[in-house]
């Protein structure tokens, strides 16, 4: 359903055969192209607008090399700048010089946050990393539920106080318990709102404030398209994020949230969530996205 962007520069190509720079005014139907694919991929606008006149400097006055078509050269400039700005290589989780590594995830109720605390924590198995999970989501009985059948599921703790108790004191209650019993990771899944919402947001700072969390992760919907850009400006402006999951990178899109959100945050997408079952997690590479977002 999605025209690659090599496609879609075929007509452009033939403008720019048989000249021998890339130039201000032969790039300019190659950059309309490069914006659109961007936005059909889900790019948020404003992302759109930094990265294509970054791509058109690079592009300008770039000389043709013998033998390589010029299209075929304009689409390795938007590739290399696609994968510079999703920050060149796999970001790794974060590691506490002594255990316990502690790890705060943040998200909207749906994006798939109970399911990646699960997955990272089966993750982080596979590296012999022994991991703990806390539910503090008090408000829906369902979310403890969800995590302790999940944690039975891939055989790994969780800590939980039921309803009634402080999702802070959860928090803080669940690192000293891995620090005790000798844990090496505790995954913190916390409450979620449909939207935005001020007291989930000063839950989730004092959680952080207590914990004092060497990850805070914010968990995407890749499906959610342009609103994955709000979101992660208002998490990371409030809360601070050191990494970003995208989830459903199984469901039909190219993608585009990722250059959204490493471009608004700063901070690496470290894994992709590839489905609903534990076991599909990825590790993110920007190589990889940046040959998905151009198709
Ligand atoms: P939470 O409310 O953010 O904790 O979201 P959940 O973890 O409960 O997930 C919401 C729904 O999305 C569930 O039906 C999950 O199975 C599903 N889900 C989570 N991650 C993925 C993914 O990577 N791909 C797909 N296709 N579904 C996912």
């Amino acid at each position: 359903m999605f025209e690659a962007l090599s496609d879609r520069l075929e007509s452009t190509w033939k403008k720019l055969r048989g000249q021998d720079k890339i130039s201000e005014s032969n790039i300019k139907d190659a950059v309309r192209e490069v914006r659109r694919a961007l936005l059909e991929a889900d790019v948020s606008l404003q992302v759109v607008k930094d990265f294509v006149s970054a791509v058109e400097t690079n592009a300008q006055g770039a000389a043709v090399i013998a033998g390589v078509r010029p299209d075929q050269q304009f689409i390795e400039i938007v590739h290399n700048e696609l994968v510079r700005v999703m920050g060149g290589d796999n970001a790794p989780l974060a590691s506490a010089a002594t255990a316990p590594t502690v790890i705060l995830m943040a998200g909207l109720q749906g994006t798939g946050k109970t399911t990646a605390t699960a997955k990272l924590a089966l993750h982080l198995r596979k590296e012999n990393r022994s991991t703990l999970l806390v539910a503090t989501d008090v408000y829906r009985p369902a979310a403890i539920d969800q995590l302790l059948t999940l944690g039975r599921q891939i055989d790994v703790p969780v800590f939980e106080l039921g309803t009634d108790a402080n999702p802070v004191e959860i928090a803080r209650q669940g690192v000293a318990k891995a620090k005790a019993d000798g844990i090496n990771t505790v995954i913190i899944d916390t409450a979620g709102r449909l939207q935005i919402d001020e007291s989930m947001m000063a839950e989730l700072a004092q959680i952080k404030e207590t914990v004092q969390p060497h990850e805070v992760l914010l968990v995407v919907d890749a499906m959610t398209g342009q609103e994955a850009a709000s979101l992660t400006e208002t998490f990371h402006s409030q809360i601070g994020i050191t990494g970003a999951i995208l989830t459903k990178m199984d469901g039909d899109t190219r993608g585009g949230a990722a250059l959204s959100v490493r471009q608004i945050s700063g901070q690496p997408i470290k894994f992709i969530g590839v489905g609903e079952k534990v076991e599909a997690l990825q590790p993110f590479y920007p190589d990889r996205m940046a040959s998905r977002i151009l198709g």
